[in-house]
C-alpha cells in the first residue's frame, strides 16, 4: 500500500521541488547515488572493483523530452565508456541504459531515435570490450524495449535484457529469452503497475520470481539474478546447482548502497556480484523508487530533509 502511495505521490511537482533541493552529498541521496559527475562514478567503480565486485553503471535520467537532451545523455554514455576504458575498468564494469533517457518518449520517431542512440552506445561498449544492458521501465514500454533489444542483439549479441517478475507476461518472456548467449537480468519490478498486467501481492511476485528463475536457470543463457531478497538468493543458488551451472555461467546483482556486506560476502564465496551504480544530476525518480521499496528508508530520508 505504502509503496504504491509513494510512487503515486512522487509525481507531485511540489514534492519533487522540495526533494531535488537536497545536495547529492546529503545522507539519503549519497547512500543510493554515486555522485553527479563521471569522475565520481569512475572512482566509485574503482573502489567496488578493487573490493572484488563487478559493476553496471546507470547515467540517471528517464524523462527525456527533447532531442538535445537525448543527445546529451548519449554523449554522457560515450564519455563514460571512454573513461572506463582508459581506467582499465571495462573487464568488470558495463553500463545499464534506459531507452526513455535516449529519446524513446519523443513524440516524433521516439523509438527510432532511441534505437539509433542505443546503437551508438553499444558500438562504443563493444569497442571498449564491454556490454550494455537495457533497463526495463513501466509496462507500457515492455514491447518496445524488447523490440529494440532484438534489433541491437543482431549486431551486439551480448546486449542484456531486464525482465520484471511482477508482470504476468514475464514467465513467457523468460522462455523466449532463455536461449544461448542471452543475458537476462531478472528483477521484481519497481513501477506502480495495474492489476490487469501485474501481480499486486508481494508473495505472488516472489512466486513468479521463482518460476521465472527456474526457466532462466534451466535455459542456455546467462541469468543475472537481481534481488536483495534473503529468501530468493539461496533459491537461485540451489537452482543453479540443480542445473549444473558453473559459477561463471550466472551472476547476482544488487543496487549500490543496499546490503553492501551481503554483496561482499557473496563475492568472497566466488559468485560474480554486480553492483548497479547510478550517477548524475537527475536522481529524483530513482531515489523515490528506492524509498518506496522500504519504509524504513523514509526515516533516514526525513532526517536528510530536516537537516538541510
Ligand atoms: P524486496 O522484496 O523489495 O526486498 C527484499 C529485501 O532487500 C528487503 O527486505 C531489504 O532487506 C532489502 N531491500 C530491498 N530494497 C531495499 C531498499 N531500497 N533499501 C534498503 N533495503 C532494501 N527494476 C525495474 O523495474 N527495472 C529495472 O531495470 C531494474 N533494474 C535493477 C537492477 C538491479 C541490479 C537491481 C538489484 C534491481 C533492479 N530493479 C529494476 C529494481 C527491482 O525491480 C526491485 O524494485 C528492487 O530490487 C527491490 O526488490 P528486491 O528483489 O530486492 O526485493
Amino acid at each position: 500500500m505504502l509503496r504504491r502511495a509513494l510512487l503515486g505521490l512522487s509525481r507531485s511537482d511540489k514534492i519533487k521541488n522540495l526533494v531535488v533541493r537536497l545536495p547529492v552529498t546529503s545522507g539519503v541521496v549519497a547512500r543510493f547515488v554515486a555522485g553527479e559527475t563521471v569522475e565520481d562514478v569512475v572512482s566509485a567503480t574503482r573502489r567496488l572493483v578493487g573490493a572484488g565486485l563487478a559493476v553496471t553503471i546507470d547515467h540517471l535520467g528517464e524523462d527525456t523530452l527533447d532531442r538535445t537532451q537525448a543527445e546529451r545523455v548519449t554523449a554522457a554514455y560515450l564519455e563514460l565508456l571512454s573513461r572506463l576504458d582508459e581506467s582499465a575498468l571495462t573487464r568488470s564494469a558495463e553500463v545499464s541504459l534506459k531507452l526513455s533517457a535516449v529519446g524513446r518518449a519523443l513524440s516524433q520517431d521516439g523509438e527510432k531515435i532511441a534505437l539509433d542512440n542505443a546503437r551508438r552506445i553499444c558500438q562504443a561498449a563493444d569497442a571498449a570490450k564491454t556490454t550494455v544492458t537495457l533497463d526495463m521501465e513501466d509496462h507500457t514500454t515492455t514491447d518496445s524495449t524488447l523490440a529494440v533489444l532484438s534489433e541491437l542483439r543482431a549486431d551486439f549479441p551480448d546486449t542484456g535484457a531486464v525482465l520484471q517478475a511482477y508482470l504476468h507476461r514475464t514467465e513467457a518472456d523468460c522462455r523466449d529469452l532463455s536461449g544461448a548467449g542471452s543475458r537476462v537480468r531478472l528483477c521484481k519490478g519497481a513501477y506502480k503497475e495495474p492489476e490487469s498486467v501485474a501481480f499486486q501481492e508481494p508473495a505472488e511476485v516472489d512466486k513468479s520470481y521463482v518460476r521465472c528463475l527456474k526457466v532462466l536457470m534451466a535455459g542456455r543463457g546467462y541469468p543475472m539474478v537481481a534481488t536483495h531478497d534473503p529468501r530468493l538468493i539461496p533459491i537461485a543458488q540451489d537452482l543453479a546447482r540443480r542445473n549444473r551451472r558453473m559459477l561463471d555461467s550466472w551472476e547476482l546483482q544488487m543496487l549500490y548502497g543496499i546490503r553492501p556486506t551481503e554483496q561482499q560476502r557473496l563475492a568472497t564465496q566466488g559468485h560474480t556480484v554486480r553492483v548497479y551504480v547510478p550517477y548524475g544530476t537527475d536522481w529524483y525518480g530513482y531515489l523515490v523508487r528506492r524509498l518506496a521499496e522500504r519504509p524504513a528508508n523514509l526515516t533516514f530520508f526525513a532526517r536528510s530533509l530536516l537537516s538541510k
